[in-house]
């Protein structure tokens, strides 16, 4: 099966060859300013200690400092980190914040670790991490199996060893610490903003049917944001679990258990009562809309041809393969590609790193509106793009190219030192 590092340099020569772009650019684009890779102990609660190994990749850094997640999970590898990295360069460029790609992570289940554990885990690798980021040259955030906790104690640590706090290392952060108002429901949020945009002629968000897999930070949102918006989840799964219900699933319940320690099994079992089915059937429901909101490359050649949704909302990183995506192209099946899709995120993230920066706080009234404003226009541009075009492409072929062009521009503009 094509790895995630395959499809995004796959995605980027595509893209690439339609702008023409000569070999220096290329090679350069396809190269990681920096890949650092460490292994380091953890003191357990047995009083042992145990390896670790820690990745944090930056990309391209031509826009300005290197921004993006960070993930414990237990695939977490150079490649899939290079992958996002990249990604990251792409996303920051298509909303336009002046941010280059970044990506990082810990190869670890953290439901296997206390709370002890994670803090230990965490606080280590970011001094390990010292040299590399910061409030100018990269600052992480919140990805798959972190959460604003973990970016307290990566502030924390980060703060302690240069004497006073640096809220501006990373954002995600806590409220309370210093995160922005409105930063942890953004990803969810921009991702309805962009679906209402896109489907502004086509009879709005409400009445139409959703499939969701994954219900963390981004699934459980983007649920409850389409609900609030008058749209079904008729589908949805997490990790242990997948359920449907033909009048739709009380998602904003469910994700309220969820938040409140409890598991989706836990909530179908008390309150849901909804049919069980496979996983598989989850990306293959019939419905209007499909949302991956989990892992990376789930759909693959093998399920593309059997995806029933006409539309496909990106909530994951790198959700769709190369031949999926061929697939779905010919079958007339839109996909809103995750470097604008999910790109609320890292517009928000931008919003708190300047609030930190200025000591100030923006109301969430006005980072919601200006996470609307960014966001649309970036899908406006996108999907303007594609039509001047004038040839089949994807909003991602067409997202591919705004973003390529922009970090070209800039690097052009910067040229080479000496
Ligand atoms: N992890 C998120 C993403 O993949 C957010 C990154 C950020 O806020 O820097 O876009």
């Amino acid at each position: 099966m094509e790895s995630m590092l395959e499809t995004a340099l796959s995605q980027f020569h595509g893209a690439a060859d339609h702008l023409g772009l000569n070999d220096e650019h290329r090679e350069y684009l396809t190269s990681f300013k920096t890949a650092f890779h460490t292994e380091f102990p953890v003191e357990m609660d047995d009083g042992k200690f145990r390896v670790y190994q820690g990745f944090r990749v930056h990309h391209n850094v031509a826009r300005g400092p290197a921004k993006g997640g960070m993930r414990y999970a237990s695939h977490v590898s150079m490649d899939e980190v290079k992958a996002m990295a990249m990604l990251m360069t792409w996303k920051c460029a298509v909303v336009n914040v002046p941010f280059g790609g970044a990506k990082g992570g810990v190869l670890v289940d953290p439901r296997n670790l206390s709370q002890n554990e994670l803090q230990n885990l965490t606080r280590r690798f970011t001094s390990e991490l010292e040299p590399i980021i910061g409030p100018d040259k990269d600052i992480p955030a919140p990805d798959m199996g972190t959460n604003p906790q973990v970016m307290a104690w990566i502030m924390d640590t980060y703060s302690m060893s240069h004497g006073y706090t640096v809220a501006g290392v990373v954002t995600g952060k806590p409220v309370a610490l210093g995160g922005s108002a409105g930063r942890f429901e953004a990803t969810g949020r921009g991702l309805l903003y962009v679906l209402q945009e896109h489907l502004r002629a086509d009879g709005g968000v409400a009445g139409k049917t959703f499939a969701v897999q994954g219900f963390g930070n981004v699934g459980g949102v983007v649920s409850k944001q389409v609900q609030m918006a008058g749209g079904c989840i008729t589908h949805l799964s997490d990790v242990d679990i997948a359920i449907t219900s033909p009048t739709g699933i009380d998602v904003a319940s469910a994700f309220n258990f969820v938040q409140s320690g409890g598991t989706l099994t836990g909530w179908n079992e008390q309150h849901g009562h909804h049919d069980v089915i496979s996983h598989a059937s989850i990306l293959t429901a019939p419905v209007d809309v499909l949302i991956p909101a989990a892992v990376e490359g789930v759909l693959t050649e093998d399920n593309a041809g059997d995806v029933q949704a006409r539309l496909i909302l990106e909530a994951a990183n790198g959700p769709t393969t190369t031949e999926a995506d061929a697939i779905f192209l010919e079958r007339g099946i839109e996909v809103i590609p995750d470097i604008v899709a999910n790109a609320g995120g890292v517009t928000v993230s931008y919003f708190e790193w300047v609030q930190a920066r200025q000591y100030i706080r923006w109301t969430e009234e006005r980072v919601n509106e200006e996470l609307r404003r960014l966001i649309t226009t970036a899908y406006q541009g996108v999907a303007g793009r594609r039509t001047a075009a004038r040839s089949k492409a994807s909003l991602r072929d067409a997202a591919n190219w705004v973003a390529i062009e922009r970090v070209v521009e800039a690097m052009t503009l910067r040229g080479i030192y000496p």
